[in-house]
């Protein structure tokens, strides 16, 4: 198939690499013991690459667990026949227990009210509800105090038909230069599990703990970026080498000519000084190229980096190719990926927005149909 057929001939479109995310499954398995399992977060769309391919590969290439945030994502899973353990680490309502049950999915509990209604749920359909308790060492996000942590523990474990499988917290700075915050919250973390050693699965570790400090791995490890081919920040310093799976293409659909003192889109904010020749790429906010880069952001055509002129609007944005000679309409445009020699990585796209590569990632619209390759041979496509 040609990956003009899987997209329908639309003109933005994501490719995932799925051979990247399972070279940097076994990557990141490399660094962990053997006795470690690995949950692959694939919450937020598997940031933004696709929820249901990246588990399906993450699961072939060793992965034991998911992680999603919400039930509504564990259901997409099921849905989809994906059977391993999944683990919702948000918050879940007490009302939608039942589903919890029901799609056999794990979830992360921090109240009776919630384990009561998982037990009754669990006898009446004779299953198991498999629960983790999380317990805040810091981050004070989600989670209970050590104390009540156990207290809770002690309790769910008296319930019918609901098993306390696991224990875990999640690090604040683990991504920063400085680890020693992150290492009290481990040394708490460790407090709390020794006095409950009956609970099998103890966590931490995200992306950055896993890469730089792996002795937090304990039972299993959670990473997410990582699997995506990006580290966590540029403070994480193992040397892995990860390859990023997702490029945001486009084509070139118009080109014209300015003059001199002619502006371009919203604002005129970009004004030619020169005969300036502009191509338009069908890729805007909407899609999730960020309107930061308006006037700051560069693309690749023809394998050259060229800019982007004036703001960029919800579906669509300038670049100058005065310079390239020989561009023409069909013409790939690439914001994010490899084209030739060149490369524009979502690191880059998070710097010259301000903000984080996860932002970059997690903000690629559902919409963009997503094409799927291996081998370097297109596997699906999906057409959302
Ligand atoms: C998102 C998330 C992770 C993964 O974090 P990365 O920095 O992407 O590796 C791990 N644990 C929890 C609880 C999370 O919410």
């Amino acid at each position: 198939m040609e990956i003009n057929e899987a997209i329908g001939a639309r003109p933005v479109w994501v490719e995932v690499d799925l051979d990247a995310i399972a070279h940097n499954i076994i990557r990141l398995r490399e660094i962990i013991g053997r006795r470690t399992r690995l949950l692959a977060v694939v919450k937020a769309n598997a940031y933004g690459h696709g929820a249901i391919p990246v588990a399906k590969t993450a699961i072939e290439a060793g992965a034991e667990y998911l992680g999603v945030i919400s039930l509504d994502e564990g259901i997409e899973l099921r849905e989809a026949n994906i059977k391993v353990p999944a683990l919702i680490m948000g918050y879940t309502p007490a009302e939608r227990a039942e589903e919890v049950v029901k799609y056999n999915l794990t979830s992360t509990v921090t109240t009776e009210e919630f384990g009561v209604a998982l037990s009754r749920f669990a006898v009446e359909r004779k299953l198991t509800a498999r629960v983790h308790i999380k317990v805040n060492t810091g981050m004070n996000r989600f989670g209970l105090p050590p104390v009540e942590a156990i207290e809770l523990a002690h309790f769910l474990r008296t319930l019918p038909k609901l098993k306390v499988e696991g224990l875990c917290t999640h690090l604040a700075t683990a991504d920063e230069v400085d680890k020693s915050f992150a290492k009290q919250q481990f040394q708490l973390f460790l407090q709390v599990a020794q006095s409950l050693p009956w609970i099998p699965l103890r966590h931490v570790a995200n992306s950055a703990a896993l890469l730089d400090m792996p002795e937090m791995a304990l039972d299993l490890v959670r990473p997410g970026i990582s699997l995506y081919g990006y580290r966590p920040s540029p403070f994480s310093h193992r040397a892995i080498q990860l390859k990023p799976a997702l490029s945001l293409k486009s084509h070139v659909v118009h080109l014209h000519w300015l003059a001199p003192g002619d502006g371009v889109s919203y604002g005129r904010t970009w004004v030619a000084q020169r005969p300036t020749r502009v191509a338009l790429a069908p890729c805007g906010y909407s899609h999730g190229l960020p309107r930061a880069l308006s006037n700051r952001g560069l693309v690749l055509i023809r394998g050259r980096r060229t800019p982007i002129l004036g703001r960029v609007c919800m579906d669509q944005c300038v670049v100058d190719v005065t310079s390239i000679p020989d561009v023409q309409i069909g013409d790939e445009v690439v914001i994010i990926g490899r084209q030739g020699e060149e490369e524009i990585n979502a690191d880059e796209v998070a710097q010259l927005s301000e903000t984080i590569t996860y932002e970059i990632l997690c903000g690629i619209s559902a919409r963009v149909p997503r094409i799927y390759l291996k081998d370097g041979k297109i596997v699906s496509g999906s057409l959302r």
